[in-house]
């Protein structure tokens, strides 16, 4: 269980505070879920550069190269870190017949808006978690074009950020009551590159 003061940060030996309010909105009320997420970027400066823009997305940590847990927002602040959802009741073969026709239709026209429009007007856990319920754990690593490939190819997620990420999933887990199976990497309930976070371990 990790100390969290009213202000929701929390207090740990291996977790170093460094939020950016930029990237705090809304009051977030109850976490239903976490989201995984690399950087897309090189260093753990190159994502706290972007931090400090007006507006900027971000989530709630960030664990460098070297595994350094830095909690990069509060923990009762939303941040935009989900983007376009998938439908859950398609992945988990668990919709209506009726709701099943619809988006599979909205799967087939490709219309990803749409589908995920629909899914954000669901409860949780009929949807995956999204901003307003979720915290997110991004870490740092960069991807690369690949020729003749069709998605970008993320960097492996390293030992030292896995024991980093195993640790701090755990411990948000127990902390905020969230279920180890409400845990995911970004592209398996968003719209993303499939390798992000591929090689991320809890
Ligand atoms: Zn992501």
């Amino acid at each position: 269980m990790l100390y969290v003061s009213k202000d929701g940060i929390v207090d740990a030996e291996r977790v170093e505070v460094r939020t950016f309010s930029n990237i705090e909105r809304g009051k977030l009320d109850k976490v239903n879920g976490i989201v995984v997420h690399q950087t897309n970027g090189p260093t753990a400066q190159s994502a706290f550069n972007s931090y400090r823009n007006p507006g900027a997305k971000g989530a709630h940590f960030l664990i460098d190269r070297d595994g350094t847990i830095y909690q990069t927002a509060s923990l009762h602040k939303v941040t935009i870190h989900v983007g376009l959802l998938q439908s859950r009741c398609l992945s988990t073969r668990q919709c209506t017949p009726a709701e099943f026709k619809h988006m599979r239709k909205l799967e087939d026209q490709w219309r990803p808006q749409e589908t995920s429009k629909r899914e954000y007007a669901k409860r949780w856990p009929e949807r995956y978690p999204i901003n307003s319920d979720a915290i997110g754990i991004e870490i740092v690593g960069a991807s690369k074009e690949v020729p003749g490939k069709k998605y970008p190819l993320y960097e492996s997620v390293n030992d030292q950020q896995n024991a980093s990420l195993k640790w701090l999933v755990k411990e948000l887990a127990d902390t905020l009551g969230v279920s180890m199976s409400e845990v995911y990497r970004h592209p398996d309930i968003a719209r993303k590159t499939p390798t992000e976070a591929a090689s991320a371990r809890w």
